[in-house]
């Protein structure tokens, strides 16, 4: 079966059109040459040696942010015959139509989070899951697992998808869903970061919002107490009579713990902005009770990256004021980090100054709530970074996603910490990323695979359902023209 459905005829013969030339391009390849998509974003935090273009490893020019063209990548006109190829994916970075009335949207799976939202929000609908950073793709966010303050509620993106059009790794182009001839592939998806074949268009389910969004803040000195305070917000709802529409928290340290409830609103007694001189993490601790709009709502840890804007000075009021408001977007944050990984620029200034070596530790990790009080204070005395990012989250529906393998009903907390920690003396970069991953084990927890990753081949095997994905890949990608998955996230080639 192949073809999206849902189109009305005259996007679907475009879209169609766009479909069969990519199919060309693919085909066009060499054989044995490694193929990558020509995107021009990317939240990845892999970033390997070389190769512009390639994902993961943007540069830093062009503008950023919204409308900018994407690399053109041909595929017969770049890299060398070893070199990666990148696939000219622009065609399925838009919104292709939205179904106000059935509460669905058919998608590109390159289009940003920023324009799936921006389309539409007018219709006053939302994807059941938005994550926080405005350059994530769809794609990226079914086949790399995002979350957000909703997932509580919603679970993870892939869990409101109902049709996803695949051109697998062999060159076919399918149409997968839940109950058709493809429905391995379609639970296979999640987690597969590109290794199957790549999203060209997707169908997802949409939810209706309110205009505003009212926020509490809620304080606790303990990890014990906070994470009491996720089970009894899943269980009923709401926290303290406010209803969690959105919830997710802040960790300052193990004694100052923020859980922010979000709760649709109709009306706003006051607006607050934090695109502007304010900084919406520090507000957390700052107020009880806050108002956004529902679209700055969305995109309130995107203006400074969460709080990874701080060492770029921009939370500093002078540096602020001068730093263009256009640039307060966290994919320029990003685009700065790669330029300075590429080419060593703060580690050499390290080893000049002789300060100690620092290691990246840029993580998302999902814990069973009962076990995330222990895990905060691993963290706290082996890490020691602060903030961390809480966010839980409960699978939707009733099945497990075999790469995945969440339990289905169990509430878990997603911890995320982004920034860099000193090495220990004679400890060698991989330290504290290994014993986090052997943390998360123990705890029975999982670890997204965006970042870096230390496990050995048989332990990602079976962390990752290795059986499950071989099987997969040899149906879908037989040849191998697609990196492998632990080539992809752990060798990071
Ligand atoms: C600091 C930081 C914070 C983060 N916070 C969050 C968060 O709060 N919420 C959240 O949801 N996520 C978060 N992420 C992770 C992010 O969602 C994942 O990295 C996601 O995979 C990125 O998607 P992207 O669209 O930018 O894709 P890319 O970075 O371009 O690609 C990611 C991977 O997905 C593959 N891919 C991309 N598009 C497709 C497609 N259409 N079909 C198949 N494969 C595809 C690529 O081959 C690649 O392997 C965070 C990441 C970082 C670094």
């Amino acid at each position: 079966m192949t073809g999206i459905t849902g189109l009305p005829s005259a996007k679907l013969a475009a879209h169609e059109a766009a479909v069969a030339r990519l199919r060309e391009e693919y085909a066009a390849l060499p054989p044995g040459a490694p193929v990558r998509l020509a995107k021009r974003t990317s939240n990845l935090f892999r970033f390997p040696e070389g190769a512009p273009g390639r994902e993961g490893a943007p540069g830093l020019k062009g503008t950023p942010g919204r409308g900018s063209t994407p690399h053109r990548g041909s595929a017969r006109g770049r890299g060398s015959a070893a070199g990666p190829r990148t696939l000219d994916v622009s065609a399925f970075s838009r919104v292709l139509h939205i179904d106000p009335r059935a509460k669905i949207a058919v998608v590109g799976g390159m289009t940003t989070y920023e324009d799936l939202c921006e389309a539409t929000l007018p219709h006053g609908l939302m994807p059941l899951v938005v994550p926080q950073l405005k350059t994530i793709t769809l794609g990226g966010a079914v086949t790399g697992l995002g979350i957000e303050s909703t997932s509580l509620r919603n679970g993870m993106p892939h869990e409101s998808v109902t049709e996803m059009e695949i051109l697998t790794g062999d060159g076919r182009v399918v149409t997968a869903t839940q109950d058709n001839e493809h429905h391995e592939l379609f639970h296979g998806f999640p987690n597969s970061y590109g290794t199957l074949g790549y999203a060209l268009a997707l169908t997802i389910e949409l939810e209706p919002v309110r205009p505003f969004v009212h926020l509490r803040h809620f304080r606790f000195s303990n990890p014990r107490d906070c994470m009491t305070a996720i089970g009894e917000i899943a269980e009923a709802g709401s926290c303290d009579g406010h209803r969690a529409d959105f919830t997710d928290g802040t960790a300052f340290s193990n004694t100052e713990l923020y859980l922010t409830v979000g709760a649709f609103s109709d009306r706003a007694p006051w607006r607050s902005d934090y695109t502007g001189d304010k900084i919406y993490y520090q507000s957390v601790r700052q107020v009880r009770e806050d108002f956004l709009s529902i679209s700055d709502y969305l995109w309130r840890w995107d203006t400074d990256w969460f709080w990874c804007s701080r060492p770029f000075g921009v939370q500093k009021p002078l540096i602020r004021r001068l730093w263009p408001r256009r640039y307060r977007r966290s994919d320029v944050y990003r685009r700065l980090v790669a330029f300075d990984r590429r080419y060593g620029l703060t580690d050499t200034l390290n080893a000049h100054r002789q300060r100690p070596q620092r290691e990246a530790v840029i993580q998302d990790v999902e814990i069973p709530v009962a076990r995330g009080a222990d895990f905060l204070e691993f963290f706290a005395r082996e890490t020691g970074m602060s903030p961390v990012w809480l966010c839980p989250l409960r699978l939707r529906g009733e099945r497990s996603w075999p790469l995945y393998p969440l339990q289905p009903g169990e509430v878990y907390v997603n911890f995320g910490f982004w920034g860099t920690v000193p090495l220990p003396p004679g400890r060698r970069d991989g330290y504290h990323n290994r014993m986090i991953e052997d943390e998360v084990s123990a705890l029975g927890g999982h670890k997204s695979l965006y970042s870096t990753s230390y496990y050995s081949e048989q332990e990602f095997r079976r962390r990752y359902n290795g059986a499950a994905y071989e099987k997969l890949k040899a149906e879908y990608d037989g040849q191998g023209r697609l990196l492998g998955l632990y080539d992809k996230c752990v060798r990071g080639r």
